[in-house]
């Protein structure tokens, strides 16, 4: 399963960008082209951050479409999977511009736990 191992690498930016904080939520766009099967990506998510700081935070996967442009009538064409002829007018003299993303969008932090201590 190839969710486990892009886990591992979206688990290590986050651990990073946490910084020693707890993690409660990070939201991950990934590019169709990524394959990546939503159920295995959860399951992945939780095993790759287990005892690490993004232990048990929800994984918001956002699955952006495969987007490529048409160099012959300039259109658009979007898809779930891997274009390779434009929608308009079917040339193959297309650029892929989206699919491949693979984005660390947001985190979401726990509170910080009580300190002992402090008086106000
Ligand atoms: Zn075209």
């Amino acid at each position: 399963m190839h969710e486990l191992g892009l886990c591992e690498d979206i688990v290590a930016a986050v651990e990073r960008r946490a910084d020693g904080r707890r993690v409660a939520r990070a939201r991950i766009r990934v590019g169709r082209l990524h394959h990546v099967h939503p159920e295995a990506f959860e399951q992945s998510f939780a095993v790759a951050a287990a005892g690490g700081p993004a232990e048990d935070a929800v994984a918001e996967l956002v699955l952006v479409p495969v987007r490529a442009h048409c160099g012959s009538c300039g259109a658009d064409t979007e898809a779930d999977e891997l274009i390779t002829s434009c929608a308009a007018c079917g040339s193959v003299d297309i650029e892929l511009t989206g699919g491949d993303e693979l984005i660390l969008e947001y985190l979401e932090y726990r509170p910080a736990p009580v300190t002992t201590g402090e008086r106000a």
